[in-house]
């Protein structure tokens, strides 16, 4: 493991933003924190702190708010149609595409993934993700309807921008989770108050440099860095936000529906999950194994949609294991910034204790580590790929989202589906789900049956702009990408004309 990289050379651009004062981006303008509190940002490879930012509070929010209001109610946006604001997201989508190398390099840097998976996740998923919603911007439209009652009339709905959006994003995909809410809120005609998490907020600060280079008028998009118990709180109670769009943990997610009661805002939350995978007999084990390590240990685990529970049909379990196993020491753990790595740290020291206190618990209620379980090295949050067996539906490890790259397997005996699907399902999580059989017919059945936002057979993890993507139960409220993301961000008007 190269964990330090000593003599890392930054892209010069990255080495200059690093230098930068960062600031919140209020109106068009970069401005100073009213509290002056700067928080440190981290390289988690190393635990060197590598810049600072803004520690936000409730006044810097007020700001920029008050900021996208007047954007929304009386600004140039108002003027945007629909044409052009697409126009616009997709000068944006390519002009991310451009300055790909450099936003992974950054992406890397800040939440200690490696730099070829930021470049073709994060950055190029990204840029799709602008392009797509570009193509929603003009062809959002309402209905003509029938009234029932007796005369003439002539009825028909708007679709309307829902107004301004306080959007909220965790610190694992923070490109990409922030495009999933920029790209349809813009498309629709909303403005917005962004607040990325104070673990990774870089690249949310160097996004709004080319916001700003491709022309979205001032105070259409405005951010906010700092604490979510300071500044995302201050956004979620806020009552001149018509909505806020929140991806996180559950624990957070309940604070913040709690917050927008004040003044009934909208609310969409995307947030945690304990996805099951499931093995069938006939499962074609050479796509199936390296498909099921990557599901878990793809970003360390730190990934919502992680296949953190695996169910194997006994007959294949030891082979499906090894094979797993085999799948970890290929992986090259390193400093993200190293182009070789395939698994860097875990963002912080707090997830990695976390992480090993989960391990630790699964082991006392009798869980055996195959593979890893403990951390590597001093320098950096790195934590080793670990395989857990012999877990039950009613262990911890089981039962609560871990984050990391810890993957909980079990087997099952009964030919039957529907017992193991119970036991997929006997979560309260719903955030995705996969199995995996050559059988058309199982494969169908098991994806009618889970009970998941996003269900896959045969792979894990795909994310694309056009696929709706959203939670059951406990996973969240809404769903983001895809056409569905612009109701999300648009209201219905009904206008009834009496003839
Ligand atoms: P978190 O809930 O701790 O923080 C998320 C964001 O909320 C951060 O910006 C944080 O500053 C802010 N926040 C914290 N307290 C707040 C408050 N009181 N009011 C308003 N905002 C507040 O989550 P995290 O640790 O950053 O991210 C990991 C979690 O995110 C996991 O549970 C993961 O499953 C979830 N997640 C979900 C999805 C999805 O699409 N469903 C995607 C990625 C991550």
């Amino acid at each position: 493991m190269n964990a330090t990289i000593e003599n890392t050379i930054l892209k010069k651009e990255n080495e200059a933003f690093l230098r930068r004062r960062h600031q919140h981006y209020i109106n068009g303008e970069w401005v100073d924190g009213v509290s002056g509190e700067r928080i440190d940002v981290l390289d988690p490879a190393t635990g060197r702190v590598i810049t600072t930012v803004s520690g936000g509070v409730a006044e810097d929010v007020n700001k920029a708010v008050a900021a996208a209001r007047v954007a929304f109610e009386s600004g140039e946006w108002r003027a945007v149609t629909g044409f052009q604001r697409g126009q616009l997201l997709h000068k944006l989508a390519d002009r991310l595409e451009e300055l790909g190398d450099e936003f992974a390099e950054l992406e890397a840097l800040d939440c200690g993934k490696p730099v070829t998976y930021a470049r073709a996740v994060d950055i190029s998923l990204t840029a799709r993700v602008y392009a797509y919603q570009s193509g929603w911007a003009s062809k959002i439209a309402g209905e003509t309807l029938s009234p029932t009652v007796p005369g003439e009339y002539h009825a028909y709905t708007l679709r309307e921008p829902i107004g301004v959006v306080g959007a909220i994003t965790p610190w694992n995909f923070p490109m990409l989770l922030t495009a999933m809410k920029l790209a349809p809120l813009l498309a629709a005609g909303c403005t917005a108050v962004l607040k990325p998490s104070e673990l990774t907020p870089l690249s949310t600060l160097r996004l709004i440099e080319v916001i700003e280079e491709v022309g979205f008028p001032r105070g259409v998009v405005n951010v906010v860095t700092g604490y979510g118990y300071l500044a995302g709180a201050a956004l979620a109670e806020h009552e001149d936000v018509d909505k806020i769009s929140f991806t996180g943990s559950g624990a957070t997610g309940r604070r913040v529906l709690a917050a927008a009661g004040k003044n009934f805002k909208r609310v969409t939350l995307e947030l945690g999950g304990k996805s099951p995978m499931i093995v069938f007999p006939d499962a074609d084990l050479e796509r199936a194994i390296p498909g099921l390590a990557a599901a878990i240990f793809f970003h360390q685990g730190q990934v919502c949609t992680a296949g953190s529970r695996l169910y194997v049909h006994k007959s294949i379990h030891d082979q499906v294991i090894e094979g797993i196993v085999e799948q970890t020491t290929k992986l090259k753990i390193g400093h993200g910034l190293d182009p070789s790595t395939t698994m860097g740290p875990m963002v912080s020291a707090d997830q990695l204790e976390k992480v090993l206190r989960y391990v630790d618990d699964g082991r006392r209620g009798g869980a055996e580590t195959i593979t890893g379980g403990g951390r590597i090295g001093t320098d950096g949050f790195f934590m080793s790929p670990t395989v857990l067996v012999n877990t039950d539906d009613r262990m911890t490890v089981n039962r609560e989202e871990i984050f990391g790259p810890v993957l909980c397997a079990q087997s099952f005996t009964n030919d039957d589906l529907s017992a193991v699907v119970a036991s997929a399902n006997d979560t309260d999580f719903g955030l995705a789900a996969s199995g995996w059989s050559r059988d058309l017919s199982v494969a169908h059945k098991v994806a009618q049956k889970l009970r998941a936002g996003s269900v896959w057979i045969n792979a894990h993890n795909i994310l694309d702009p056009a696929l709706p993507f959203g939670g059951f139960k406990q996973s969240g409220w809404g769903r983001e990408q895809g056409s569905e993301a612009i109701r999300m961000f648009t209201e219905v008007k009904t206008v009834c004309a009496a003839l």
